[in-house]
């Protein structure tokens, strides 16, 4: 089945919404098969966003990412990548979709980077990417 990689990114851990997140994917019916809580090295954040390496919210968003424990999950499930993406909403939380997890749960704060809870692989090479450099080895 196809898999994604999910994270609760510093600032839904510090809100303590991590149990609202996976409640959310759970009750959507994917199945989780694994789960992490960790704190990003530079290094390791760096390699997770190299896509965004030259963007202007590039710093900001490692600052951002390292800055405190985060949970990582993969999940399970027939097109998860889509059905992800689809319950955390848009990027921009302010014009997310009231229902998505962005859309009810963040807001914009002033900051340089958009804090919005929640990352998801956005495709299945992503997926496989991403999945090898939180979880290797499963
Ligand atoms: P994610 O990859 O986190 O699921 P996404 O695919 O919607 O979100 P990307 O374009 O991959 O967004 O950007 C990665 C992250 O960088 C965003 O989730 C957000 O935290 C931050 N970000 C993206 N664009 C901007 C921007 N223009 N200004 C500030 N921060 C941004």
């Amino acid at each position: 089945a196809e898999r994604t990689l999910i994270l609760v990114k510093p600032d839904g851990v510090e809100r303590g919404l991590t149990g609202e997140v996976l409640r959310r994917v759970e009750a959507k019916g994917y199945t989780l098969v694994a789960l992490e809580l960790r704190t990003l090295d530079r290094e390791t954040a760096a390699r997770h966003y190299a896509e965004h390496k030259g963007k202007p919210f590039f710093e900001p968003l490692l600052e951002f990412i390292t800055s405190g424990p985060l949970v990582a999950a993969v999940f399970e499930g027939q097109r998860v990548i889509e059905g992800f993406r689809s319950l955390a909403g848009a990027t921009d939380p302010t014009v997310a979709a009231p229902g998505s997890i962005r859309g009810d749960l963040a807001r914009d704060w002033g900051k340089k980077v958009i804090a919005n809870i929640v990352h998801g692989s956005d495709s299945p090479e992503s997926a496989a990417r991403e999945i090898a450099i939180y979880f290797p080895g499963l």
